[in-house]
């Protein structure tokens, strides 16, 4: 079982249990990369070419994902990293926590370099109704985790860890993150700002990784707990991921006053309904929103991953993929 307190005898690495997540800590380590090796002061020029509505754009992105790298490793210490037995699991959760201090100190290095008004920045994600509405969903279900009641072993605590799980890594992560890359990228295809783009780029090859563990993890933890795979659950799972969108295309309507660089609200939030049906495929589930991707240029490789199914599996896929994690 991956879900539970650690023990003595879970501090081995060997025998591994869990494949998936040593490969992934192994692919995450051959991923790192650093900041500072991008050459952002080239944008400098672009920049000042930038209308106001593209500038404050970047500055309304960075009020969201600035402190958002922060939340996330929050969440990984106090939610996520507690509760998991295996330590090939805690390997790749210390990979991915430096990883999210890795994305902070980029993002820093973003504000440093342009000018910005980092007092407004820091200041907006308590401000602005739609970005504070973000962080308090993600906030509701990690206060629930760190809740000294709370046991990892009985029904209730077993659901409390996916939701929670499903909140911050397929919500937050897996798709307003996306919504925000999605923007951020915008500016290249204009033929601006690459190499800021070029960071977005690695940011986002950490994030599909930082999403497939959470989606095996999510799948892993099902399996093991047959009991919570009920169709009440699955609905209630199905609804988060929603709920995550209304947020999200709330959030951009504030982003987005008016159009800039041929793009608009209306368009990035088609995005965000195509992305959050691929969440749901990745989980198993029918997609709900239906809506064809508005932006073929995100290449599928960095937004989607490849089929998994959990949900509507056939007993039998299932019991084959069970024994397959022994
Ligand atoms: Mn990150
Ligand atoms: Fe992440």
């Amino acid at each position: 079982m991956i879900l539970g307190k650690p023990l003595n005898e879970d501090m081995n690495l060997r025998p591994i249990k869990y494949q998936w997540a040593y490969d992934l800590y192994n692919q995450a380590v051959a991923n790192t990369w650093f900041p500072h090796e991008i050459a952002l002061g080239e944008d400098l020029d672009d920049w000042r070419k930038m209308t106001e509505d593209e500038k404050s754009a970047v500055s309304f992105l960075m009020s969201f994902f600035n402190p958002g790298e922060l939340i996330v490793n929050r969440t990984l210490a106090l939610g996520v990293y507690p509760y998991l037995k295996a330590p090939e699991a805690h390997l790749y959760l210390a990979k991915q926590m430096w990883e999210e201090a890795n994305h902070c100190v980029a993002f820093e290095y973003v504000l440093e370099t342009f000018p910005l008004d980092k007092e407004k920045i820091f200041a907006q994600h308590l401000e602005i109704p739609s970005i504070k509405a973000k962080e308090d969903f993600i906030a509701k279900f990690l206060n629930r985790m760190s809740d000294t009641s709370l046991d990892i072993e009985s029904l209730a605590g077993k659901q409390e860890f996916v939701r929670n799980l499903v909140a911050y890594n397929i919500v937050m992560e897996g798709t307003w993150f996306y919504s925000g890359f999605m923007v951020a990228l915008s500016f290249r295809q204009k033929q601006k700002l690459k190499n800021f783009g070029s960071m977005i780029d690695w940011v986002v090859r950490d994030e599909s990784l930082h999403l497939k563990f959470g989606i095996n993890l999510i799948l892993t933890i099902l399996e093991e707990n047959l009991e919570l795979a009920t169709a009440e659950f699955a609905e209630e799972i199905k609804n988060i991921i929603i709920d995550g969108v209304n947020l999200e295309t709330a959030y951009n309507r504030d982003l987005f006053p008016r159009g800039i660089l041929g793009i608009n609200a209306d368009y990035v939030n088609q995005y965000v309904e195509y992305i959050a049906d691929r969440r749901l495929e990745e989980l198993g589930f029918e997609p709900h929103f239906k809506t064809v991707n508005p932006a073929q240029w995100m290449a599928t490789e960095t937004d989607t991953l490849e089929l998994v199914n959990f949900f509507e599996a056939q007993n039998t896929k299932y019991e084959v993929d069970n024994r397959a994690h022994k």
